[in-house]
């Protein structure tokens, strides 16, 4: 196994989760089967009880992981399907060694971080870049390893120390390091600073660690002498330093690597020159260019709780770009605040519920995604009655779903009170109820998580296909009891899960498009080939299902 790890230097945010996938994107394009790990030092043993506000989309994986969104990236960027031990903590890695001492497995000895934390680190490492990701057998070529944080924080320490080891067990030809950093411009001369990746470069070397590659980050390209400067006093040629400057859409990056000879570098360290083939980046650059030439735009309103992060619903937003492209457009996201929407934001914060109505009456379309709690569920449920009374499209993700289908009972079946009991344990009639696959009473987690096989008899959207597989990350689901009189007034429910208690798809066959899933089909989206419900919510709002599901029947 060949390692390439990435590393970050100066600041957070520099974008070293792009940067780490599109090595791999590259490195693919040459022809070698890539798979990735990402370590994240923080304590959580994994991204499942993190706020979406601090810390961007909770990403979930077909196995359940719930995982960083970095994950989202490489799965999207490589087309892999990654699994939850890709995604290292420092809480996975301290309860599997305290469950170990706990058994007696360390034999009397004292329990230290060097070596029973770092070995812990290293054979996971080991283990997790041997599992194949691509659907083929046996190993993977690479394996890209992004440390998440920043070099010198106290966390990655551990980290830091198995990697150095790592690298020297695996031996040179195995290991390349490559160290994303900043290059700011300060004062009004505008000079590009190369001191702030001077000094993180001699953090990296204290620790034990060299960098092969720098790879700069910094808005304008680097200049010649600033390139040179960094080699010189960071110890690195100048051909190994990378400048990624900002660009139109982040797909630019791995032809930013391809053009700057990254591949050649990064190849030559891990001793690959000999069976890698030159890059074939022919349809990626048709992607990257296709997205900067788009004119068209279509507004599409995302009506949710987190809105202040645009992080907090990345697959989301992905997924709508995958779907704008196929259609030739370029997706324009009005964010609105659910709560805004509500009645009493009319009395307390008269300006902002004018702004939101007004951006939500202007959209094409209408989406309400995933989310947990009772906060803009008033709203949110507001934007869902808004879209189904105008034939507005609207796509209702998890709790959007849910929300529909309360809507619908309140505002069809006049029953008012209708709710989730999530939101109202009391409600005289739940419409959603709380489900879970297993015992009622048994202990831990009780969350629908991962990938499951659902039935559809019939939808047009999925064609031919009679089941998909998508993914879940869910408590609530649609009362069983309600179906019969929600289908007798129109609401029909399209898709279930195997043992057809579940609900998975509702539609409204009266309307040009009103959907909503109890699975999180974003997840599953790739670029270049889009979730057909995704496509299918941008084709009704450009206008274009129609057409494009009579081409489909007549064979075009
Ligand atoms: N809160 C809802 C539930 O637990 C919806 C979850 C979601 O949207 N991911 O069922």
């Amino acid at each position: 196994m060949k390692y390439v790890l990435v590393t970050g230097g100066v600041v957070s945010g520099l974008g070293k989760g792009v940067t780490a996938s599109s090595i791999g994107v590259v490195l693919k394009a040459c022809g070698l089967r890539v798979t990735s790990i990402k370590i994240d030092p923080y304590l959580n043993t994994d991204a499942g009880t993190m706020s979406p506000f601090e810390h961007g989309e909770v990403f979930v994986l077909d196995d359940g992981g719930e995982v960083d969104l970095d994950l989202g990236n490489y799965e999207r960027f490589l087309d892999v399907t990654l699994t939850k031990d890709n995604n290292i903590t420092t809480g996975k890695i301290f309860q599997f060694v305290i469950e170990k001492e706990r058994k007696g497995d360390y034999l009397g000895k004292t329990v230290q971080v060097v070596p029973h934390i770092t070995d812990a680190i290293k054979d996971w490492i080991e283990s997790v870049a041997v599992i194949p990701v691509d659907g083929k057998e046996g190993p993977a070529d690479v394996c890209v390893i992004e440390l998440g944080g920043t070099v010198g924080d106290i966390e990655s320490m551990p980290f830091i120390e198995a990697l150095r080891q790592l690298s020297f067990s695996v031996g040179q030809d195995n290991f390349c390091l490559v160290h994303v950093s900043l290059i700011p411009v300060i004062g009004v001369v505008g000079e590009q600073k190369t001191k702030p990746t001077q000094h993180s470069v001699r953090e990296l070397r204290a620790l034990g660690l060299t960098p092969h590659l720098l790879a700069c980050r910094s808005a304008q390209p680097l200049l010649e002498n600033v390139k040179e400067k960094l080699s010189q006093f960071c110890h690195v040629p100048a051909s190994n330093i990378l400048n990624i400057h900002d660009v139109p859409n982040i797909w630019h990056i791995p032809l930013l690597l391809r053009n700057q000879n990254a591949h050649d570098a990064i190849l030559k360290q891990l001793n690959l020159l000999s069976i890698a083939m030159p890059p074939a980046l022919k349809d990626w650059t048709m992607m990257a260019e296709t997205y900067d030439n788009l004119t068209n735009s279509v507004r599409i309103a995302m009506v949710g709780k987190y809105v202040g992060l645009t992080d907090s619903y990345l697959s989301v937003v992905k997924a709508l770009l995958h779907a704008c492209i196929a259609c030739s457009v370029k997706p324009s996201i009005d964010w609105i605040a659910a709560s805004d929407l509500e009645e009493d934001s009319a009395k307390l914060t008269p300006e902002a519920h004018a702004a939101a109505w007004e951006t939500l009456k202007n959209a094409a379309c209408v989406l309400v995604p995933g989310g947990f709690g009772d906060r803009g569920v008033r709203g949110m449920i507001l934007a869902a009655k808004y879209a189904r009374e105008n034939n507005i499209p609207y796509l209702g993700i998890c709790l959007g779903m849910q929300i529909a289908v309360i809507e619908f009972a309140r505002s069809v079946l006049s029953l008012e009170r209708a709710d989730s009991n999530e939101f109202n344990a009391n409600t005289p009639d739940p419409v959603v109820i709380f489900m879970p696959e297993g015992s009622r009473t048994h202990m831990g987690s009780t969350m629908r998580l991962g990938s499951r096989k659902d039935a559809i008899p019939y939808h047009q959207l999925y064609y031919c296909k009679t089941y998909v597989e998508e993914r879940h990350r869910h408590r609530y689901e649609v009362n069983p009891e309600v179906i019969e009189v929600l289908e007798e007034n129109g609401l029909k429910f399209v898709g279930k899960d195997e043992t057809g208690k579940r609900m998975e798809i509702l539609e409204l066959p009266s309307h040009p498009f009103y959907v909503g899933v109890q699975f999180h089909p974003e997840f599953k989206s790739r670029p270049r080939r889009p979730s057909a419900l995704f496509l299918g919510f941008i084709l009704a709002a450009t206008g274009k299902l129609e057409a494009h599901l009579k081409g489909h029947q007549n064979g075009i």
